[in-house]
């Protein structure tokens, strides 16, 4: 064969090999290099770099490793390019030694070098090596692009690196690749996961283009941050923009409904997910019981859970979860085996479920038996979430001794929430004596923990001890720990409004003070008392007596009672846990108004009717 054809040969080789990783099609071409090696054509650097990629498309260590063996063998190891696909095929397999041992030998790295580097070790969770190695490859005087940026603003988004991500934004708006799309949406991801929203919509509002995933993580990043409201609100300003959402917009604006329990919203993000043909993505479907189950309709969770297609561990712990919230232990706890007889394996967050079920439903010896089958069993190591929820279920169950010895034998570290969670069982069985050990416990190793201070001046108030319970209130002032402020969220006629304590601000403020007037003065007839000695109640920033006819699941309660028509349930969401004199009143107005109420605290749901509460007093 003349020089020249073989040339002309292994071009064709390579055009062909390289057009099959293009066209995603990578094990085309290690078949089509299998078969170039039997006709004895000698690879050159080009067959190598698709090659190398192709393995490291499907994750083929063994493979690229191979590959590797040959073209050391063909001398073309030293090469910029066949370098760093090599550097890149071993990050991608999650070899971080390897595309090390590649990196140190090469000669000459560019910036695709580097960025194979960087990106590989945010793959594995290295963040802060991510960002050692960004600023390496300056010092070496290599600039960084637009994908190096993706990489490192996906490291510190990781870490919640919120300094880190500033100043890498600096130096993105000096490269000039501040408009490129992908970088923005990585930025807009990068602060909303450091918790800074403003910043977050500042890049957003600037943006030449945007895409769905812009979006989704603007959504999302509100969502996380407590403002499922202005989710819902950039929900449906994608939409006037015409932009198409995906499964990912999806999940974000249902957990927005969830979280400000917007039924009627979700109902019609469920038509449209329906339309966008993205119902039977399992990912979906299972925010889909979620959201339903979150916002008070457990017929419409399940009928989402039986019609879809798979179901995986997400789905199941989004039903057992709902089961949970609504007090209903012993079903869930048959859930589960069904759960078990299909073959789906629980993991860690099944277990809290099932036992906060037990828990909210006085369940005392399934949950015991639910954590021994969890430890034994499945061999799922106890976390603080299910210590924290064992020392509730015995706590609440007036095991409060056995309790204490729980907490005290956790080994995790910090162990508030456990500790809390003994503080409120406290309150419950008006355990001064133990409940001060416990506030003490909490406040050593929070300073700064509000709810402690709050739960153990609520317990000297219940005890009849005002003094107690000031010097508590003056302590925590004296610290200047703030409370948490209670808020509310009530849908009506498909629009979310919110609440805190003593609002003014609503538009139909005189309305619903006229409401919550009469509402007084007939429940007072019905032999309602308010309860004066619980006014320190709970986590909240609701001080003064006068204030007890105003918190926010009142103003949002007489709200929907104004606007809709009698008869119609209310569903309403609060932040924190309901107060007891909340709860007397609104059981009270369900016999009054003839309505049902739904109402989501903290912990869970209550569903008031007739007077009575289905979590019958104990919450
Ligand atoms: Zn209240
Ligand atoms: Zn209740």
């Amino acid at each position: 064969m003349a020089p020249g054809t073989v040339q002309l040969n292994i071009f064709a080789w390579n055009q062909k090999l390289t057009k099959y990783v293009k066209d995603g099609q990578p094990e085309k071409a290690i078949q089509l290099f299998q078969q170039m090696q039997q006709e004895g054509v000698t690879p050159n650097k080009f067959t190598f770099v698709p090659l190398i990629n192709a393995c490291a498309g499907l994750g083929a260590l063994e493979g690229g490793r191979r590959v590797h063996e040959q073209l050391i063998q063909s001398g073309c190891e030293s090469d910029v390019f066949v370098g760093s696909s090599l550097v890149d095929m071993y990050a991608k397999c999650g070899s971080i030694k390897d595309a090390w041992s590649v990196f140190n030998k090469m000669p000459l790295r560019n910036v695709v070098t580097w960025n194979a580097m960087v990106l590989g070790h945010v793959k594995c969770g290295q963040g802060q090596k991510a960002l050692e190695l960004f600023q390496q490859m300056q010092q070496e005087g290599v600039r960084p692009n637009s994908v190096t940026f993706v990489g490192v603003l996906n490291a510190c988004a990781s870490m919640v690196a919120y300094e880190e991500g500033r100043s890498v934004h600096e130096q993105i708006i000096q490269s000039g690749c501040e408009s490129d799309v992908f970088v923005g949406s990585r930025l807009v991801d990068m602060y909303t996961k450091c918790g800074s929203l403003e910043d977050a919509q500042r890049v957003f509002n600037i943006m030449p283009s945007r895409d769905v995933v812009t979006w989704s993580a603007m959504i999302l990043g509100h969502v996380k941050c407590g403002q499922g409201q202005n989710a819902l609100k950039l929900f449906r300003q994608l939409q006037q923009e015409g932009v198409q959402p995906n499964s990912v917009t999806f999940v974000a604006v249902l957990n927005a409904c969830a979280s400000v329990v917007a039924l009627e919203e979700g109902r019609s993000v469920h038509e449209q997910i329906i339309q966008s043909g993205c119902e039977s993505d399992v990912f979906v479907g299972s925010s889909l019981v979620d959201m339903y189950a979150k916002c008070g309709s457990l017929e419409d969770a399940w009928r989402v859970f039986h019609k879809m297609p798979s179901r995986d561990v997400a789905t199941w712990n989004a039903i057992l979860g709902g089961c949970a919230m609504h007090g209903h232990g012993r079903e869930a706890l048959k859930h589960f085996e069904q759960m078990c007889e299909e073959g789906v394996q629980p993991d860690d967050i099944t277990f809290v479920c099932l036992l906060s079920a037990c828990s909210h439903a006085g369940l005392v010896d399934e949950g015991m038996c639910c954590y021994a089958a969890m430890v034994t069993d499945y061999m799922i190591s106890a976390k603080l979430e299910h210590y924290t929820c064992m020392v509730d279920l015995l706590g609440r169950a007036g095991h409060l001794q056995e309790a204490e010895n729980m907490v005290m034998a956790i080994p995790c570290k910090p162990k508030v929430a456990a500790w809390m969670a003994l503080l409120s069982t406290c309150r419950i069985h008006g355990n001064v004596e133990m409940a001060e050990c416990v506030a003490k416990q909490i406040l050593e190793l929070e300073p700064d923990n509000a709810a402690g201070y709050v739960l153990l001046s609520n317990i000297y108030a219940a005890a009849g001890n005002r003094h107690l319970c000031e010097n508590v209130e003056r302590q925590r002032m004296e610290k200047g720990v703030k409370k948490q402020q209670g808020c509310t969220w009530i849908e009506v006629n498909n629009e979310v409004h919110t609440f805190v304590v003593g609002d003014q601000d609503h538009p139909q403020m005189n309305e619903i003070h006229g409401e919550l007037q009469r509402l007084s003065g007939l429940m007072h007839d019905a032999g309602y008392v308010p309860c004066t000695k619980f006014i320190l109640h709970d986590v909240e920033e609701e001080e003064k007596v006068s204030h007890v006819h105003h918190h926010s699941e009142k103003l949002a309660i007489a709200l929907g009672l104004i606007n809709t028509a009698p008869g119609t349930p209310l569903r309403i969401r609060k932040n924190l846990r309901v107060c007891e004199d909340c709860h007397t009143s609104i059981k009270f107005i369900s016999k009054i108004v003839g309505r049902a109420i739904m109402v989501r605290d903290a912990n869970r749901f209550h569903h008031f009717e007739d007077g009575i509460c289905s979590c019958m007093d104990y919450w």
